[in-house]
């Protein structure tokens, strides 16, 4: 940690001599206009200046920041000047008088250069980046677009959405060409639950009327970016190129495609985005532009993982320094978004997938784990230019007000706002799971805890953004941790579709896939029909057991009613003290009322007097249940069987 502050500082030193003596060099040298020489062009194919990367490739003009920071790197390029130039290429031009070269930072690795532009009055058009060192001369045309809608027009994900998570690598392999790729670290390996599947991005856009059917409106994708790590590379989370789709899960144009045709069947793509760390194949990590973009250790350091540092009014430096700058794992470097070039590389990549693909939402993992300066810094920046925009942020922790302190304009105590919409709801997972396999036969037990989580909900902000869940991918399979019980799953997943916020659903969970959370690569199972040959097709149902296929219709009902319930995308919440292991709580708006009753005891039915409810159903004489379809003509006692989440939409 030492060597890592001493590092920083020494950069930081050379970095400002560095641009004090740059800025008078970039007036002198910024020159409006013109058209290139045919010897100039001449140059660019033959140049000893090597370029490998620009990034972002493009940009666009029209937003509301207006700033711009070129990553250039090749080798030595530091040692070049860099000059703009207007350029006429085809029918494109772009007129530099609106563009300001603001400075052009070099750090201590030569083999990067940072351009700072100004765009504020810029016009949509390619302008050529000039590279010279000596009589050489390299160009790179950089090419402005229009930014295809205003950012007030993108939407979102919400409360009316419901969200199948899906891990790229494992549910379906659309493309079997794709498997291996000449020169990547790993190939195809089914028989290893740890190695690569060749599952992609075809495969689930082959696939999308199926989730769609089973009344999902959204899809959160597990990362795809390029992880050309050596081990362990399916899962996604040690990016080795931010702005690449891995090869082995098909192009940036599948991605594309995928999201324009998710589009057309309704279905909204959430994209997972990792800002903590990278993956130690990471080409800067390899060459890095300068020491203080990672937390560097004298020997390895890991997080202690506890979020609860940051919050804790009695946490200790060297536990917050910890929870921050140690490492998540030894083949993912820590990122230190103190360095400001890192910060804003990262900023703008996530503002680069939005504009270019117009995704509908962001999932951000391990959200806690960045400075939490940046965090809020990254949320507000993608909020100004898409203030409709929705992110969710992973916050793994059991306890409401911890989880409860990212959620923006929430109750902190030292004033932080993360400016993030979302949380994930641990706290409401942990209870759900706990009291669905207890007795009520204690005041804190069973439905008690459910009902004293919820209690806290006056902590968030908008518990109705939060994001909740059975399982996702680092958890049990939800038919794992429910003890394979059909019964108490049926009621847990009504539940989810009932209760306040937004549900999410792990792939696998519809046809009761197992696993167990200890295992990651077991848990994260091929899904059965994804790949050819299969014996199994749960897309056709196909070699599904009865049980599965009760279940997979089950989802099916449940997450197709919810899609035109509006009380539960819109309504209120209201619940009432468990009792006699009942729990019922109410969805409402001033047109619609919707009321669950919750019976969690094992064996027996209970006949529940509704009189206590009066509150919110008076004036109502009847109710429907969507999922069996009966009509109940009185409701002064409803009969609700044991183990079960029982939907009635009251009626007049
Ligand atoms: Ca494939």
């Amino acid at each position: 940690m030492q060597t890592c502050i001493t590092n920083q500082k020494l950069s930081e030193t050379l970095f400002k001599k560095q641009k004090a003596g740059m800025r008078k060099h970039i007036n002198l040298m910024i020159f409006i206009g013109g058209l290139l020489s045919t010897s100039m062009l001449l140059a660019q194919k033959n140049s000893p200046i090597q370029i490998s990367r620009i990034e972002p490739a493009s940009w666009w003009v029209g937003m509301k920041n207006p700033e711009l920071q070129i990553l250039v790197y090749g080798n030595k390029i530091a040692e070049t000047e860099v000059s703009l130039a207007g350029a006429k290429t085809g029918k494109t031009f772009a007129n530099l008088e609106g563009i300001t070269l603001k400075s052009i930072e070099k750090v201590e690795n030569p083999n990067y250069l940072f351009i700072n532009l100004d765009l504020t009055n810029a016009k949509a058009g390619t302008f050529h980046i000039i590279f010279s060192k000596g009589k050489e001369k390299l160009i790179k045309e950089y090419t402005l677009q229009n930014r295809r809608k205003p950012g007030e027009k993108y939407t979102s994900f919400g409360p009316a959405d419901a969200i199948y998570l899906i891990m790229p690598d494992r549910f379906a392999n659309g493309n079997p060409k794709n498997d291996e790729i000449k020169g990547m670290n790993q190939g195809l390996n089914r028989q290893d639950p740890f190695g690569r599947h060749g599952g992609d991005l075809l495969g689930i856009e082959k696939n999308l009327d199926y989730i769609a059917d089973l009344g999902f409106t959204a899809i959160w994708l597990n990362p795809f970016a390029e992880n050309n790590q050596p081990h362990e590379s399916y899962h996604g989370y040690a990016i080795t190129d931010f702005y690449k789709a891995d090869a082995r899960h098909g192009t940036n144009e599948d991605f594309k495609r995928l999201v324009e045709k998710a589009h057309s069947k309704n279905l909204k793509i959430i994209m997972d985005m990792v800002f903590g760390h990278c993956g130690s194949e990471h080409w800067f990590i390899k060459d890095l532009p300068e020491k203080s973009w990672i937390h560097q250790f004298p020997e390895f350091t890991r997080s202690n993982y506890r979020l609860s540092t940051i919050v804790d009014p009695y946490a200790s430096n060297f536990d917050k320094d910890k929870m921050t700058k140690g490492w998540f794992d030894k083949h993912m470097p820590d990122l230190n978004q103190n360095n400001p070039r890192l910060a804003r590389y990262l900023i703008q990549n996530a503002i680069w997938w939005i504009e270019t693909f117009e995704i509908d939402g962001i999932r951000t993992d391990t959200h806690p784990y960045p400075y939490k300066e940046f965090t809020a810094r990254l949320c507000k920046e993608i909020f100004e230019e898409y203030p409709n925009f929705n992110m969710v942020g992973e916050v793994w922790d059991r306890r409401v007000w911890v989880t409860a302190y990212w959620q923006k304009n929430s109750l902190s105590r030292d004033g932080y706002n993360s400016y993030l919409p979302s949380v994930t709801d641990f706290p409401l997972y942990f209870s759900l799971l706990e009291s669905l396999h207890e007795d009520d036969n204690d005041w804190d037990w069973g439905m008690a805890k459910i009902y004293y989580t919820l209690v806290q909900d006056g902590l968030y902000s908008n518990p109705y953004q939060n994001v909740i869940f059975l399982d996702n991918h680092d958890l049990s399979r939800m038919a794992t941790s429910y003890n394979r019980n059909l019964k108490m799953q049926k009621m847990a997943l009504a539940m989810l579709a009932t209760l306040r916020g937004i549900p999410q659903v792990f792939y696998g969970a519809e046809i009761l896939a197992e696993g167990a959370g200890d295992n990651h690569g077991k848990l994260r199972i091929d899904f059965p029909g994804g790949w050819e040959g299969d014996k199994v097709n749960a897309f056709t149902k196909q070699g599904l057991t009865p049980e599965q296929i009760d279940f997979q219709e089950y989802t099916k009902k449940l997450f197709n009613w919810r899609k035109t319930a509006k009380v539960v995308h819109e309504g209120k919440f209201m619940h009432f003290v468990p009792e006699n292991s009942v729990y019922v709580y109410f969805r409402y708006t001033d047109s619609e009322t919707l009321m669950v009753i919750n019976n969690n005891h094992k064996t027996e039915e209970r006949i529940v007097d509704t009189k206590r409810f009066v509150e919110r159903m008076n004036g109502f004489s009847k109710a429907y249940n969507p999922l069996t379809g009966e009509m109940l003509n009185d409701l002064s006692q409803i009969k609700v069987p044991a183990k079960t989440c029982m939907i009635l939409e009251l009626k007049k």
